[in-house]
């Protein structure tokens, strides 16, 4: 048999959401052409001025009132995720938590974070009132993938917002229902201008938002687009934010607690079918742990059954072409020399994934080198912790990572080359909305979410006010001679000691 679910189908003008669980059409919608695209980004223009003059308080209460909303009817938005992307209901309500969550920290931090702050102004400059704040960018475009289609991009889309910014949002062609359900909540709580506007449409959409005159694209999506959009942006120097793929590793030290390690591991590498940017994906465990680790995996996996009754763990794999993904690389590791342990080629059927857990696999192979986005693990034998950290940093990737360790957690943590680590726990760090979410290399740059997410979305603007005449002039032609040897002379002082 055949991957059965295909792509949604553009006819004319528009295109159909399907289930990935029953090929059911749950939805039909617009494929925006550049031209609307434009006209989209165009009204933001004005909503994004009134938005800004509403102030922090003003912006923070319809956050609040929009939280409120999306909190009250989430069994409603839960169904919606559950009918574009086939996941469990528990499943979608624990990614909208966490949005939920991010709408509350973003609008109640806005003000302390990106108002008007002082900075010190030096002892030469000390005549000077310094002063920095960081002001809206416009209209920010946000294009979003399916996998998470309410956390992902609302991890964007909420700190644009609270940084006073318009956004413009073109969701995955898979989860456009998901899309309008968040816009449409948005824009009962703010009829008057449309501040957070939906278009919707394939890639060809997602690229007319790039080049509509947007201040800022944020993107979250594969490591192959990411690099065509940062392209695209570059015609116009319009910044971006790529939050891209990944190849998350977990590394277990001898001492730690393998249990909720195995754990870890399993819920990791196969919750959501594995389709999580910062799900887990590599594992390397000390020698000495090694065999009764992969033990526990393998007996904690047993139980864990893709499908999309009430008892299945996880659904199906919501993008029907990564499948023959997921076959390749698993196929491409037992070629090579890996084992199964739980799992095989033949897991991978139509629709679900059921889970496959590889050892033995060389660390050139696909499955350990690209990302799998399916319910799969590679579980590899250090000899210590150096090897593991080596091997875990020999990758394109740098997104996610985690650490069991009782006593080395935090060191091993400094040493990963990714731009978020948990330890002792798993992805802990995606449920914090104070911490930074992004990668390095091919994960992408940027970050949103915490201060920095409201940051990424404003441009700073710096003043100097001056308090009163300095009594040396430093930027005139009137400058003096004597004024030129007290300055040499100062600054020998201040920073010429050995
Ligand atoms: P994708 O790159 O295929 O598509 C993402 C979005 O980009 C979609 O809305 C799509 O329509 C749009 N798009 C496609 N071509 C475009 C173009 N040329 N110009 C502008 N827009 C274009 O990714 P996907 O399959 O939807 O998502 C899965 C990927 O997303 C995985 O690689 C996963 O790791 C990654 N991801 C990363 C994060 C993160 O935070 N780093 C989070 C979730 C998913």
């Amino acid at each position: 048999m055949t991957a059965v679910q295909p792509k949604p189908t553009s006819v004319g003008e528009t295109f159909d959401s399907l289930s990935p669980a029953t090929d059911e059409v749950v939805g039909t919608y617009p494929v925006h052409s550049a031209e609307d695209v434009r006209a989209a980004v165009d009204s933001a223009r004005a909503a994004a001025e009134w938005w800004d003059g509403l102030g922090y308080a003003g912006r923070a209460d319809r956050l609040r009132q929009w939280k409120g909303v999306i909190t009250r009817r989430l069994p409603q938005l839960c169904q919606v995720v559950r009918d574009e992307t086939g996941k469990p209901i528990a499943d979608a309500q624990l990614e909208s938590v966490l949005a939920i969550e991010h709408i509350a920290w973003a609008g109640k931090h806005a003000r302390k974070i990106l108002g008007k702050q002082r900075r010190s102004a030096g002892l030469l400059m000390s005549n000077q009132a310094a002063t920095v704040e960081y002001r809206p960018l416009g209209v920010v475009g946000v294009i979003g993938p399916w996998n998470y289609p309410v956390f992902t991009p609302l991890g964007s889309i909420v700190y644009a917002l609270a940084a006073g910014n318009a956004v413009v949002f073109k969701p995955s062609e898979y989860t456009p229902g998901v899309g309008k359900w968040l816009v449409d909540a948005f824009a009962e709580i703010v009829p008057e201008h449309p501040v957070l506007q939906l278009v919707t449409g394939f890639g060809e959409t997602g690229a007319a938002l790039v080049g509509a005159g947007v201040d800022k694209i944020a993107f979250t999506g594969s490591t192959a687009t990411g690099k065509k959009i940062m392209a695209a942006a570059a015609q116009t120097l319009t910044p971006v934010v790529i939050e891209a793929g990944g190849k998350d590793p977990v590394l277990v030290d001898a001492d730690a607690d393998l249990d909720a390690a195995a754990d870890a591991t399993v819920w990791g590498a196969f919750s959501n079918s594995g389709q999580t940017c910062i799900g887990v994906e590599r594992v390397y465990v000390h020698e000495r742990v090694h065999d009764e680790f992969v033990a526990k995996v393998v007996e904690k996996s047993r139980d864990i059954r893709a499908g999309s009754d009430e008892d299945a763990q996880y659904g199906p794999v919501t993008m029907p072409s990564q499948l023959a993904v997921i076959r390749r690389h698993i196929a491409d590791a037992i070629e090579r020399g890996g084992r199964a342990v739980i799992g095989g080629v033949d897991s991978v059927g139509d629709r679900y994934a059921q889970p496959t857990v590889l050892v033995d696999v060389p660390e050139d192979s696909e499955a350990v080198r690209e990302e799998t986005f399916g319910p799969t693990v590679t579980i590899a034998k250090v000899r210590d912790m150096d090897e593991a950290v080596d091997k875990a940093n020999a990758t394109r990737y740098g997104l996610g990572s985690t650490v069991f360790s009782k006593s080395r957690g935090v060191e091993l943590a400094n040493r990963l080359r990714t731009g978020m680590t948990a330890i002792n726990a798993p992805l802990s760090f995606a449920g914090i909305a104070s911490l930074p979410f992004g990668g390095v290399g091919d994960s992408g740059f940027g970050r949103i979410h915490g201060p920095e997410g409201l940051r990424e979305f404003a441009r700073s603007k710096a003043v100097a006010r001056q308090r009163f005449t300095a009594p040396l002039t430093l930027t005139s032609f009137d400058r003096k001679e004597s004024t030129d040897a007290l300055v040499a002379k100062l600054i020998t002082i201040m920073h010429g000691k050995r």
